[in-house]
């Protein structure tokens, strides 16, 4: 038996369906089988656990469903001869909360193929929250380093690095993963008084107001980046496309401002540009692997814990308010122990 934040589907004839998002009491018989048993310690709030705790449609596919794209724990049993009880463990993603239950529960049977184990220098909170968020900030970079056939990676050195949404989750871990590698990093934002001093210390050179790039403007505009992580898409996306140097490339990883791209072709044939799309929930577990590796070494621990909220399992609806707020800056870990 353990708590758990339990998603239900209500079907109204005619109408829209209702969704309800309840904290509850639930028998380990009521999880599916799966390989291995984890002992949720920790998960943490995302874009995405934001809107399921809300009751916001979009992101679960199967109902009933439990709440949380992200699970770090304890392994308790595993048919898996990989893990054995004991091992400390992170998932994030792998349909967690999509089509398959995922972990702001006190337990969760999960299925092996997409966990990683958490190394004895980094806490299960911190595990927590580096998270979906700081994983796919480290797909990101990858994806900038490794570049494409025809735009070779972003190199140090060179003009700065633009992180949009530079105050959320995935940004602020992308500054510093970017920051440490040696980079240049320019920060977009929309709090640029309120955050700008924070994102400094996290590692960015110069912080830009995110206004700057929700216009529309010329199909190519004065190169000023090297690269790019975008959390935002939508008409940022493409005004930062239009704005990056010769063979650059850009991660896009989010949808914050806009899931459209009102983009031409012109960044991609005139100047060779790269859009490398992050798709963090169903990347395979050598990727994951790299991601992982990187966050974990490359990360400062102590500036993470200063980006870091915790909050109690009772808590996280609110939590979740606050994140569709955008009033949270960096990471809120749940406790779920
Ligand atoms: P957060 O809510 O923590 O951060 C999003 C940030 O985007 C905000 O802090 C804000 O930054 C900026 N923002 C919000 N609304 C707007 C807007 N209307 N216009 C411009 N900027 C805006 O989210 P995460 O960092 O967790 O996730 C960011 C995005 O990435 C989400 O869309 C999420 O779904 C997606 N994502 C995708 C993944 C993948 O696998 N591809 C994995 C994880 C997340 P500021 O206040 O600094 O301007």
């Amino acid at each position: 038996m353990g708590r758990a934040y339990l998603v239900e589907q209500v079907e109204h004839e005619g109408g829209k369906p209702t969704r309800t998002v309840d904290l509850r009491d639930l028998p380990d018989a009521s999880l599916p089988d799966a390989a291995v048993i984890v002992d949720v310690e920790y998960s943490s709030i995302n874009y995405k656990d934001a809107l399921v705790l809300t009751g916001k449609p979009g992101v679960v596919r199967s109902f009933p469903m439990i709440a949380g794209i992200d699970l770090v724990g304890v392994v308790a049993a595993s048919s898996d001869p990989a893990w054995t009880a004991g091992d400390r463990v992170a998932l994030f993603g792998d349909g967690l909360s999509e089509t398959r239950y995922g972990g702001l529960s006190e337990r969760a049977k999960v299925r092996s193929d997409a966990l990683v184990r958490v190394p004895d220098h980094v806490s299960s909170a911190q595990a927590a929250a580096i998270g979906t968020a700081g994983y796919t900030a480290a797909l990101a970079v990858l994806a900038l380093e490794h570049g494409s056939a025809t735009s070779g990676a972003v190199r140090v050195g060179g003009l700065p690095v633009l992180v949009t949404g530079a105050g959320g989750g995935v940004g602020s871990i992308a500054i510093a993963l970017l920051a440490a590698a040696g980079f240049e990093v320019a920060a977009s934002t929309g709090r640029v008084d309120g955050l700008g001093d924070a994102l400094r210390r996290l590692g960015a050179t110069s912080i830009v107001d995110r206004a700057e790039f929700a216009e529309a403007g010329r199909p190519l505009g004065s190169q000023r980046w090297a690269g790019a992580v975008d959390s935002v898409g939508g008409q940022t996306l493409a005004t930062v496309l239009s704005q990056v140097e010769y063979g650059g490339t850009v991660a896009a990883c989010g949808l914050a401002g806009g899931s459209d791209l009102p983009t031409s072709v012109m960044p991609f044939i005139l100047r060779g540009v790269t859009l490398a799309g992050v798709n963090s929930v169903e990347a395979p577990l050598p990727l994951r692997q790299a991601a992982w590796e990187r966050v974990t070494t490359a990360l400062d621990l102590s500036v993470l814990d200063t980006l870091t909220e915790t909050v109690p399992l009772a808590e996280a609806t609110d939590a979740a308010e606050r994140v569709l707020a955008g009033s949270v800056h960096g990471r809120v870990v749940v406790d779920v122990r």
